[in-house]
């Protein structure tokens, strides 16, 4: 699907008219770069949970927690607000 009749689906301002619908906004396919969490680094505070504005992080208490990559976007903000640097953004499909 090309980006133009992507955009064309897409309501003024892009509003989200139906609740709880962006559950099939897979937004990981969005990523360039993706974050991975060193778990020997991880000190398990849930930091990166509570910034994540995709909510693709757990906060199931495991540690480290995990994250889903279906929806994570990849912006890098769970990095930056991680207190250990625990996690690192990597190029996609890189290991
Ligand atoms: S913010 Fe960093 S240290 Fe805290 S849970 Fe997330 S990865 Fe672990
Ligand atoms: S990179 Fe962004 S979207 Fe992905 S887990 Fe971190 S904060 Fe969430």
């Amino acid at each position: 699907m090309s980006s133009s009749s992507v955009r064309k689906k897409l309501p003024p301002g892009a509003i989200i008219l139906n609740a709880g619908s962006t559950v099939k906004t897979e937004t990981g396919s969005w990523r360039s770069l993706k974050p991975v969490i060193d778990e020997k680094k991880c000190t398990g505070c849930e930091l990166c949970w509570l910034y994540c504005p995709d909510a693709a992080i757990s906060n199931s208490k495991s540690k480290p927690p995990k994250i889903d990559y279906k929806y994570c976007k990849g912006c890098g903000i769970c990095a930056n607000e991680c207190p250990v640097k625990a996690i690192i953004m990597v190029a996609e499909g890189e290991k």
